[in-house]
């Protein structure tokens, strides 16, 4: 018998762990098919040869670099080992025995995965008809006990986002004293004028926090950096329960190196929302019920038929984010790897459907 864990550990789900099979297109967990820049890949290694040596406690040189493209002060930025990191970071900062963590579902696993971990109860909101969080609903659902509410915005895995006025109704409708998480990770996917930048909202509010990283547009998932943007306090909180020296130096540099070319992130983005419309219309055009998305990835409200789906795309090489039997969260990609995957899905709907 080995030594016995605490008496909740076996009921807390894993988080799911993405398949990488070899060979195939993987358009299951919202990466950039795209490498890092060569720019980038030369910062790294240019770091990786002072690893002897610690990183930056608090990423200094990454925090004043990232300031300065956000226009915030340094004291409101903290720095993650991604910003998966920094979510559990912010519940174990805010959060004690008997309070809630209050997030919409179908939304980010982490968020009750984190609250579960940190020994809180987290309340589920579902997601309205249209898979959009239903912010009036949330507001209703607060408690004397939350402490924490996540606002997926895009949201994971449905693309939906809520526009600039429903979060900010929502944000007046919430206490002070308790904090609102805007998780941004898809924010630099978004065209659509009306959905708010969080980082505006921390201006004006010192309970509302942000989360961005650079996993998603700025294609370092494998390296891990994210960020909260939020007032001072908050960036405390976090930084006291980080993990010392999380942020390695290979890391802090990959993140320096990747902003000094904003202007190909952005190059890059717009090609992934265009082709994100193209994918969506062929899609809809095939008779697939899949709502408008602001990220980097689609829903395909497919209900039962989510696995015959993901067996038929994989049977086809390509790799969907299969949720039970709700739907299928597929990833946009390159134009030919789309290609693959709409031939896949468009003779999938002409069969079942
Ligand atoms: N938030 C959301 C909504 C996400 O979808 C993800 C990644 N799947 C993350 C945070 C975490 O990303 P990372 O830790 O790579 O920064």
């Amino acid at each position: 018998m080995g030594v016995p864990t605490r008496a909740d550990l076996a009921s807390i789900p894993d988080y799911i762990i993405p398949g990488q099979p070899p060979g195939t297109i993987l358009l299951n967990s919202n990466e950039s098919s795209l490498p890092p820049l060569p720019s980038v890949v030369e910062a790294v290694t240019r770091a990786a040869a002072e690893g002897n040596r610690y990183p930056q406690w608090f990423s200094e040189d990454l925090v004043a670099r990232l300031a300065d493209e956000l226009r915030v002060p340094e004291s409101s930025l903290a720095i993650g080992c991604g910003s998966v990191s920094l979510c559990q970071q912010l519940v174990q900062a805010y959060c004690a025995a008997g309070d809630e963590v209050l997030c919409a579902w179908r939304s980010f696993e982490a968020y009750p995965v984190f609250a579960r971990v940190a020994g809180v109860h987290a309340r589920t909101v579902p997601l309205d008809a249209e898979h959009r969080h239903d912010l009036t609903a949330m507001a209703d659902a607060l408690s004397p006990a939350t402490r924490v509410v996540f606002v997926c915005n895009p949201n994971n895995p449905t693309g939906t986002a809520v526009s600039a006025r429903e979060v900010r109704e929502f944000v007046e409708r919430v206490p002070d004293d308790v904090l609102v998480v805007l998780d941004e990770a898809y924010r630099e996917f978004v065209t659509d004028p009306d959905v708010l930048d969080g980082v505006l909202l921390t201006r004006e509010h010192e309970n509302v926090a942000v989360l961005r990283t650079f996993s998603k547009a700025y294609g370092l998932a494998g390296i891990r950096v994210g960020y909260c943007v939020g007032a001072p306090a908050v960036v405390s909180a976090v930084n006291k329960v980080a993990v010392p020296f999380a942020v390695g130096r290979p890391a802090q540099a990959a993140a320096i190196a990747a902003l000094a070319d904003t202007e190909g992130v952005g190059e890059r983005c717009r090609t992934v929302a265009a082709e994100r419309e193209r994918v969506r219309e062929a899609l809809l055009r095939a008779g697939l019920r899949v709502p408008a998305s602001q990220a980097n990835f689609l829903w395909l409200a497919l209900g039962y038929r989510s696995g015959d789906f993901a067996a038929f795309c994989a049977r086809r090489g390509v790799v969907v984010r299969l949720f039970g039997n709700e739907g299928i969260r597929v990833t946009v990609g390159l134009r030919h790897e789309n290609d693959v995957f709409l031939q896949a899905a468009e003779e999938f709907a002409a069969i079942t459907l």
